[in-house]
């Protein structure tokens, strides 16, 4: 019998200790930056707390709409002492819009805001107004000095970067908890880190711009950004005409460069957020005219054919066009 105790909690101490040994799934899902949030975390300790913390304190730094906002404090002046990281965000924005040629346009506001996008009021604005929202785009106008922003009376709307930014905060949270598995989508930007629990790479879905409740495949990855810019995010349709969120800061209209979504693959979910909807707005052969080694895209035509370039691992039944990369 004392033979038969022993055994049983020495049975009941591995036990314990096994599951005090190994990682628990954590997930949970918040809603900031007007979008869901999942996060799922693959560690012993409970970090969920921290990483709440941190959402909502950069949707307090982001956010245009909050009054004591650094966006809405820079929107209110000319110049502006910003959080280290806001001027870190608005610095990198910055050489997005330099090396698309401004296709990329932190300063975007004033023409989102006359199509409605910012109050959710759709509606197709006036040749004149749209001319007049276009004259105040200029992201050459925003300059960062330090922590100071000087934006030269220009708007600044973060929506195109914001959601990839904070991305990498969370991750090197996670990184600096040193747990090692974790995945994370943040509306359309997806950010993993490590690899699955099993050693795998993750498998990460490529959503169907005609039905984005499905996808047209997955990507196997690991420790990388998956950031999709895609129509169906956000749009309206007046007078049979379809109208999406992503503008070009050309012509002041949504971007009409026959592409229905662009899926960008890199390190940084930053870069990889701005660089989707600059490449969304300047069209395949556009972008991969200034596609840096370390960036892998896909594209979605207008009319479903897919295109990737080489180095992406795209597992789908459909056709996959191939984009070489020496321009
Ligand atoms: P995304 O879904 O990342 O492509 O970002 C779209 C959001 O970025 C929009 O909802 C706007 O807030 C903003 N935006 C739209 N067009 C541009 C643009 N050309 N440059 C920068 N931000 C933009
Ligand atoms: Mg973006």
């Amino acid at each position: 019998m004392k033979h038969k105790n022993k055994l049983l909690i020495l049975y009941i101490v591995s036990v314990c200790f096994l599951l005090c040994g190994c990682d628990k799934q954590q997930e949970e899902t918040f809603f900031s930056m007007d979008t869901v949030m999942n996060i799922k975390i693959y560690g012993k300790e409970n970090i969920m707390p921290e990483i709440n913390e941190l959402i909502t304190k950069f949707d307090r730094l982001f956010d245009r709409n909050k009054n004591d906002s650094d966006i809405s404090r820079l929107n209110h002046g000319i110049k502006s002492e910003v959080n280290s990281h806001t001027a870190d965000m608005i610095s990198t924005a910055l050489s997005v819009s330099r090396l698309s040629g401004g296709a990329f346009d932190i300063t975007i506001a004033p023409v989102m805001d006359s199509w409605g996008f910012y109050d959710k009021q759709f509606r197709v604005p006036s040749k004149s107004e749209i001319i007049e929202a276009k004259k105040a785009v200029d992201y050459k106008k925003v300059s960062v000095n330090g922590n100071i922003v000087y934006t030269g009376n220009a708007l600044i709307d973060a929506g195109g970067i914001a959601k990839g930014y904070l991305s990498d905060i969370i991750a090197s949270e996670i990184r600096n908890k040193k747990i090692k598995s974790a995945v994370m989508s943040l509306g359309g930007n997806i950010y993993c880190v490590g690899k699955r629990p099993d050693g795998q790479n993750w498998k990460i879905g490529i959503k169907d711009p005609q039905n984005p409740d499905s996808s047209i495949g997955y990507v196997n990855v690991y420790d990388t950004a998956v950031v999709t810019s895609g129509t169906y995010e956000r749009s309206f349709t007046e007078n049979g005409i379809f109208y999406h969120h992503i503008i070009n800061p050309h012509t002041g209209f949504p971007a009409d460069s026959g592409l229905s979504s662009v899926t960008v693959i890199c390190k940084s979910g930053a870069r990889a957020d701005a660089l989707s909807t600059a490449f969304f707005v300047l069209g395949r052969d556009e972008s991969m005219k200034i596609k840096e080694e370390d960036v892998e895209i896909i594209f979605i035509t207008d009319n479903n054919e897919i295109y990737a370039t080489e180095n992406v691992t795209l597992h789908t039944d459909k056709k996959v066009n191939i984009l070489l990369n020496d321009k």
